[in-house]
């Protein structure tokens, strides 16, 4: 199937680990999305001509896919700009409510909580730490151990009898941490709070169904998941997202306005307010076909092969530290790590310069990396098309790298 990317083809050697931050896409997708723009373009769910409706089907059906693909409904997934935007929108809907704007289920008063990880990423810490300024809520959080790892544990001890959102990544896009999402839905049924699910790492790479895990609210983008990029998705319970106040307003998103007063359309069109990214949505669901062919059970098979063997791989190498969970333990198929004496950039330098493609920095995640005592990690994460022989070039280059800047002496 690497056939079938052209970015391989391109970059005839290249060994890309770099798909946490964003996938490469089949020529189905592109080709999807492209044949849309040149023969089918036009725009939706405005006007009543037939290029409209057809542009309108074309979309309205894109959505129907990727929905079944996370086990919701159709009206439970908007179209948002990616997935950050998608937590904003939770947290923005939560805000307005708070001020009175809307169902009050979202309102938070002043000492409520808001609960997250200290693993997050910052599109899943943000958009609460704004929210909690707003209203006078308290951000709390379950805090990592030395490796970057959090506790179901960990997160009963940070809850109290005013948690209202928890909000919590499904895998983490540094240490590979899988959450134990059920755990966490349980815990915030016995309090009645809101569960936030960021299944940003998830849903690319292993069979997710939302329904079934639970969680009130998800958000995941389309560039992870050999997708277009500039399109995501919130998905929300229908009865929740139904009552969610909209963030944004303007065209396409109302019933009736008057000059002082608006109403507005049920899920998901609420959300979408303005012109809509058409040929994204379009994109997006043959993404979506792409990987049900390839079939994400077997997707997932294959990526916890490539996982182990990045991880042991990686491990193996004298002065590298790896982190998050151990070998054996459960961990998606990304490795940050730490070679001792060497900063992650000349790390990810030295490995560029061998066509390797790794991620350094601190990932959107800095309160993370403080808590692992380094400002920046080498991370490598694999994807479908990603190979065994991928994995030994980067472990080859990597045994390298601390003799190449003398950290070795
Ligand atoms: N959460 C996680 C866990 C991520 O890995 C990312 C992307 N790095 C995001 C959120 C944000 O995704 P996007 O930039 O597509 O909005």
């Amino acid at each position: 199937m690497r056939d079938d990317f052209p970015y391989f083809a391109a970059h005839p050697g290249a060994v890309y680990l770099d798909s946490a931050a964003t996938a490469q896409r089949p020529a189905a997708v592109i080709d999807a999305e492209a044949n849309f723009v040149r023969r089918d373009y036009a725009a939706v769910h405005r006007g009543s001509s037939m290029a409209v409706g057809e542009a309108t089907s074309a979309f309205e059906d894109a959505r129907a896919r990727v929905a079944s693909f996370v086990g919701a409904g159709e009206s439970e997934i908007v179209w948002t700009q990616n997935a950050t935007d998608a937590l904003n929108i939770i947290a923005l809907g939560m805000s307005d409510a708070s001020a009175g704007l809307g169902d009050p289920r979202f309102a938070l008063e002043s000492g409520d909580e808001i609960l997250v990880t200290e693993a997050e990423h910052h599109a899943n810490l943000i958009p609460w730490q704004r929210l909690a300024a707003r209203t006078g809520a308290v951000l709390r959080w379950a805090p990592v151990d030395e490796r970057g790892v959090w506790t179901v544990d960990g997160m009963r001890e940070a809850m109290s009898d005013r948690t209202r959102v928890i909000a919590f990544s499904h895998v983490s896009n540094v240490t590979g941490q899988i959450a134990p999402v059920a755990d966490i839905v349980a815990l915030a049924r016995e309090r009645d709070a809101l569960t936030v699910l960021d299944a940003c790492q998830s849903v690319p790479h292993m069979p997710v169904d939302l329904a079934d895990l639970g969680v009130d609210f998800a958000a995941f983008s389309a560039h992870k998941m050999l997708g277009p990029n500039g399109i995501g998705a919130l998905y929300g319970r229908a009865e929740l997202l139904d009552a969610l106040p909209p963030a944004r307003t303007g065209g396409s998103m109302i019933t009736v306005v008057s000059m002082t007063e608006a109403e507005f359309l049920p899920a998901p069109n609420r959300f979408e307010a303005g012109t809509q990214p058409v040929s994204q949505a379009v994109g997006f669901g043959a993404a979506v076909d792409y990987l049900t062919r390839l079939a994400m059970s077997a997707l997932a098979r294959h990526e916890h092969e490539i996982g182990g063997a990045l991880l042991a791989e990686i491990a193996a190498v004298p002065g590298v530290r790896v982190v998050g969970p151990r070998q054996g333990e459960t961990r998606a198929a990304l490795v940050s790590f730490i070679v001792d004496g060497v900063h992650a950039h000349d790390v990810g330098q030295f490995l560029d310069d061998r066509s390797i493609t790794v991620r350094t920095g601190h990932h959107c995640a800095q309160p993370l990396h403080r808590a692992l005592g380094t400002p920046s990690t080498t991370r490598a994460s694999a994807g479908a098309y990603s190979t065994l022989d991928d994995v030994s070039a980067l472990g080859a280059a990597l045994r390298e790298v601390r003799g190449f800047f003398g950290a070795d002496r």
